[in-house]
């Protein structure tokens, strides 16, 4: 932990993305004139900072990954604004955003699905090498692919195998290895850990913190486990239906969350100590509303224990609470 602080405090001030008033909207199929639309991503304000892992959280369906996917411009946005390394990468043409598309990368869920079962290692990590020309001949981009294996782990004697012949962890160094291929600035990490073993999953993680610390890389972590999320991120991003409840440092948010919504999440990890798993704490009652209707003013409200009139009539602007930004009329304390 005081590494990371340490790094925070190195690069405090350094805004690598900036997000705002973001917007992402799909246009529901069959909806009655083509009007309806889902709105998987509203009005979100946000700042990354160089050198941090941002987590962003919430249950599914609460727009995490349409969210990481759009910041990167994977997803075209619906409006709003974007700003990367002080850019407006936005508006910008694809020819025009090329350079910065290389500086941001994806890390998938299912290693499996995410490397063709057709190519194999080499043929994999080379891709984003070959397509943006960093090689200069053959034998330097076998040597640039070793490299990039040793990085990760993957013995170089396995270089001709292919994904089906590896183990899930293994598969997900190889995402991992073609992310980090063209050196970028920004790894959006959608759910990287959840489709492998509890006991694979701390080596990833502990490689990813190896790699961003070699590589001064900048993470957007995205999950739905609170556990892992505290071991990994400098600062968490809490979202409920397509907007931000909360955000603010990983410590000071797990120890004293503001917004009910987050006190809900952070109840529900399951505690080791006998003593706290009989501890009596509220549980989060009622369906997600759908995203399609989402409800007026704050859009927890419809489960919220502390609603009142405003929380119906109003959406909550962010509330400055110390270092932390909480999106609730009556924030929990502060
Ligand atoms: Fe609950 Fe109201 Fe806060 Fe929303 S704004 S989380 S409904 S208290």
């Amino acid at each position: 932990m005081a590494e990371e602080k340490k790094r925070l405090k190195e690069t405090e001030g350094s805004v690598l993305l900036e997000a705002e008033n973001l917007v992402k909207e799909f246009p529901l199929a069959n909806s009655r004139k083509g009007k309806q639309v889902v709105h998987a991503v509203s009005g979100v304000s946000l700042t990354i900072y160089e050198g941090e892992t941002l987590a962003l959280v919430g249950e599914s369906g609460c727009g995490k990954s349409t969210l990481g996917r759009t910041l990167i411009r994977l997803l075209p946005a619906t409006s709003g604004r974007l700003m990367f390394q002080g850019m407006e990468i936005s508006s910008m043409k694809e020819k025009e955003f090329a350079p910065y598309r290389r500086q941001m990368q994806l890390i998938f869920q299912d290693p499996y699905a995410s490397l063709n079962p057709r190519m194999n290692v080499k043929e994999i990590i080379a891709e984003p090498l070959t397509t943006y020309g960093m090689a200069k001949d053959k034998e330097d981009l076998e040597r640039q692919v070793k490299e990039l294996m040793k990085e990760v782990g993957i013995p170089v004697e396995f270089i001709n195998r292919y994904p089906h012949q590896f183990s899930g962890g293994q598969r997900q160094r190889i995402g991992i290895a073609r992310a980090i291929a063209l050196r970028p600035k920004l790894i959006v990490c959608d759910e990287p850990v959840s489709a492998l073993d509890v006991s694979i999953q701390s080596q990833v993680l502990n490689l990813l913190k190896d790699l961003q610390d070699q590589n001064q890389l900048t993470y957007l972590f995205i999950s739905h486990d609170l556990s892992v999320v505290k071991f990994i991120a400098d600062r968490v991003c809490v979202m409920f239906l397509g907007m931000m409840c909360e955000i603010g440092e990983t410590e000071a948010l797990y120890e004293k969350p503001f917004h009910p919504y987050t006190r809900f999440l952070l109840d529900a990890i399951p505690k080791a100590d006998p003593k706290l798993r009989n501890e009596k704490k509220e549980l989060l009652s009622g369906e997600i509303p759908s995203p399609v209707n989402p409800p007026s003013g704050c859009r927890f409200h419809t489960r919220c224990p502390y609603a009142k009139e405003l929380c119906r009539q109003e959406i909550p602007a962010g509330k400055k609470i110390g270092e932390r930004q909480v999106f609730c009329h009556f924030p929990l304390e502060g």
